[in-house]
C-alpha cells in the first residue's frame, strides 16, 4: 500500500472590513455562525483537516487578516508561503466588491508559487442569503471579470446559510493539489 501523502496549505482570506472573512472560517471550520465575532487585532489562524480521499490527508491553514484590513493591505510576512487566497466581496456593499481588484493586485505582487505563478484565487461574493436574485443573474459578468482579473473561479456564499463555503473550499483545494 503506497504511504499516505499529507499536505500543509496555508491559505489567505483578504477583502474589506464586515465582508465575512472570519464568518467564512468559522463556519468552514468549526460549522458555526455567530452575529458577534469581536474584530480582533492581528493576525488569527484556524486548522482544517480534510480527509480528501484514502491517500491524501490535507491540512488546511487559514490565515484571517482579523482587523488589519483597515490599514488596506498586509505586510509581506503575511503572505509568505502562500498557495492559496479567498477575496471576500459582501453583496449587498458595492464597495467591497470595488475593492477586489486592489486585494488582488496586493496579493499578485506579494507572494506567488515557486514556479513563479500566481497563486490560485476565488472570489467569494458573501451575504447572498441577504439578496433576492444574487450574483447569478451577472453570471457571465463574473465570469469574465473573473477571466480578466486572473481569479480560477467565483462563488456566491453565505456563511449565515451555510452556502457553497464547502463547495468553494473544495474547488480551492483542487488547484492546490493540481499545483503541489
Ligand atoms: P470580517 O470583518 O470580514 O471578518 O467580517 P465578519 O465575519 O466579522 O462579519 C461581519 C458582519 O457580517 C457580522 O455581523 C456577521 O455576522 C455578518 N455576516 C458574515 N457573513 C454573513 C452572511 O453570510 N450573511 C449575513 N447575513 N451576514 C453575515
Ligand atoms: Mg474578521
Amino acid at each position: 500500500m503506497a504511504d499516505k501523502k499529507e499536505y500543509l496549505f496555508k491559505v489567505l482570506v483578504v477583502g474589506d472590513l464586515g465582508v465575512g472573512k472570519t464568518s467564512i472560517i468559522k463556519r468552514y471550520v468549526h460549522q458555526i455562525f455567530s452575529q458577534h465575532y469581536r474584530a480582533t487585532i492581528g493576525v488569527d489562524f484556524a486548522l482544517k483537516v480534510i480527509h480528501w480521499n484514502d491517500d491524501t490527508l490535507i491540512r488546511l491553514q487559514l490565515w484571517d487578516i482579523a482587523g488589519q484590513e483597515r490599514f488596506g493591505n498586509m505586510t509581506r510576512v503575511y503572505y509568505r508561503e502562500a498557495v492559496g487566497a479567498f477575496v471576500v466581496f459582501d453583496v449587498t456593499r458595492a464597495s467591497t466588491f470595488e475593492a477586489v481588484n486592489k486585494w488582488k493586485n496586493d496579493l499578485d505582487s506579494k507572494v506567488t508559487l515557486p514556479n513563479g505563478q500566481n497563486i490560485p484565487a476565488v472570489l467569494l461574493g458573501n451575504k447572498c442569503d441577504q439578496m433576492k436574485e444574487g450574483l447569478t443573474k451577472n453570471k457571465s459578468q463574473m465570469d469574465q471579470y473573473c477571466k480578466e482579473k486572473g481569479f480560477v473561479a467565483w462563488y456566491e456564499t453565505s456563511a449565515k446559510a451555510n452556502i457553497n463555503v464547502e463547495e468553494a473550499a473544495k474547488f480551492l483545494v483542487g488547484q492546490m493539489l493540481a499545483n503541489d
